[in-house]
């Protein structure tokens, strides 16, 4: 068969590899001149299989309030008047019931676990050098109420077999000693030793160079304009090339891996997923000598800390209601402020490169892997803070799929009413 990939992101690379791997003829179009320029630019490079949770949980409600309109927040809530803001809103209010955190938890564990299985195999049959590290992801606590909560998601995770320690702030330094140095009251944490880390852009560099190896083709500076139907199927994709010049893609199937722009090629035909932008910063810099080597979490401020070789970088903030990628300087200000406070000996945090990406969301931060309504469409989109941990195992799964296969992790896109 002849499958477009719509989409080079760590998500459309992963989804083109496994696809050509299947024997499939595969076509990868992508508005940037190279991949990974969007979201999957400079995440903050975990591997978080432990932290596979959703973002919809009982206390994210408070959270979201109580960032409302606040610059300084980590979690900063912007009302619009745009209603899919709101539809957003209210179906990721009813993610945060607690049978819905267990289910997504679940659906969420199963598939990082498989994920990174596959991600291991492919670095090791590929030979793929991307700063990766095996050294766990401790996740630090300055606020105990917020070490009960994740000490209750810890529990579903062991039950899926992932390890989790619980340590108290002294462990906490043992792990990681640059720690040591904080200027906040740690209290304790949970270190997943089994946890990796690594700079997903340089991964989906080298494999999209290995996809054109195995003979996949690519057309970069194209942008999907619209879809083109025929007799109620999708058989091809109105493009458009950086000159403006205007032609037509046709395949047997397509998948959408857009990101955030999922949304808006398909509702243009009738469905429209449950998609929504959470706008996320980071900041890199030249790692210290006592920089740390295990990747941090901070709960409380939602940012992650990871070494990439040579480099520090600091990633995290959530904004709903920034549909853009400014980078804005208060911002950055607010994330460099944290890193400062969490480990001063970092490195040249002065010398911090900022930027900023779009998570695309769906309400309960499961993924929609599968079939769309429109026949011959498939999407493997909306990875929301965990597109770069879930890559390998939604591609592999989505590839299962197109050749007949089923799923045994229960999405609510394939169960429930499909986009
Ligand atoms: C601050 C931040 C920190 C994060 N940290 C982590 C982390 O530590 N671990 C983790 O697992 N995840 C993390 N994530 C999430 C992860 O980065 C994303 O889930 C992932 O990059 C999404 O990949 P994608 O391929 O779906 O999207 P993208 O990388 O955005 O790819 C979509 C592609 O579609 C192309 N495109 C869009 N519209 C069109 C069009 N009309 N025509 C043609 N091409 C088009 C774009 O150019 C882009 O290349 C983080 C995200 C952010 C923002």
């Amino acid at each position: 068969m002849h499958i477009l990939v719509l989409g080079a992101g760590v998500v459309g690379i992963t989804t083109a590899w496994y696809l050509r791997q299947a024997g499939h003829s595969v076509t990868v179009v992508d508005r940037q001149k190279q991949p990974a320029m969007e979201t999957s630019f400079a995440n903050g490079g975990q591997i978080s299989v432990s932290h596979a949770g959703p973002w919809a949980t009982p206390q994210a409600p408070g959270i979201g309030l109580r960032g409302m309109g606040r610059s300084t927040a980590p979690v900063r809530f912007s009302p619009t008047v745009n209603h899919r803001q709101w539809r957003w809103m209210a179906a990721f209010l009813l993610q945060c019931r607690p049978g819905r955190v267990r289910a997504n938890t679940d659906a969420l564990a199963r598939l990082a676990i498989r994920s990174q299985v596959e991600l291991g195999l492919l670095r090791r049959t590929q030979q793929l050098d991307y700063a990766h590290a095996e050294s766990g992801i401790l996740h630090v606590f300055f606020n105990r109420k917020e070490l009960a909560h994740a000490q209750q998601r810890a529990r579903i995770l062991h039950k899926h077999g992932i390890r989790i320690d619980v340590c108290d702030a002294a462990r906490c330094i043992d792990i990681e000693p640059a720690l040591a140095s904080s200027t906040r009251n740690l209290i304790g944490g949970l270190f997943a030793p089994n946890d990796e880390s690594g700079d997903a852009c340089a991964f989906t560099r080298q494999l999209a160079q290995r996809c054109a190896d195995a003979g996949v083709v690519f057309h970069y500076e194209t942008t999907a304009d619209s879809l083109d139907m025929h007799e109620g199927r999708v058989r091809g994709v109105a493009v458009r090339d950086a000159r403006g010049v205007r032609g037509l893609l046709c395949a047997d199937q397509i998948v959408c891996s857009l990101g955030t722009h999922t949304r808006a090629l398909v509702e243009q035909h009738g469905p429209r997923p449950a998609l929504y932008p959470i706008k996320g910063y980071s900041i890199t810099f030249p790692a210290g000598p006592n920089a740390p080597r295990v990747s941090i979490t901070d709960e409380e401020h939602r940012i992650v800390m990871s070494r990439l070789g040579d480099t520090i970088r600091v990633a995290g903030l959530a904004e709903l209601g920034g549909h853009t990628v400014t980078v804005e300087d208060e911002r950055v200000r607010l994330l460099t402020g944290l890193t400062r406070t969490l480990c001063p000996d970092a490195g040249d945090i002065d010398a911090a490169q900022a930027w900023a990406g779009l998570r695309p969301c769906t309400p309960g931060n499961v993924p929609l892997i599968g079939r769309s309504r429109i026949p011959g469409l498939w999407y493997n989109t909306g990875h929301g803070s965990l597109g770069w941990t879930l890559a390998c195992g939604s591609a592999r799964l989505l590839a299962d799929l197109v050749d007949g296969g089923s799923s045994d992790i229960e999405f609510p896109h394939l169960t429930g009413k499909r986009h």
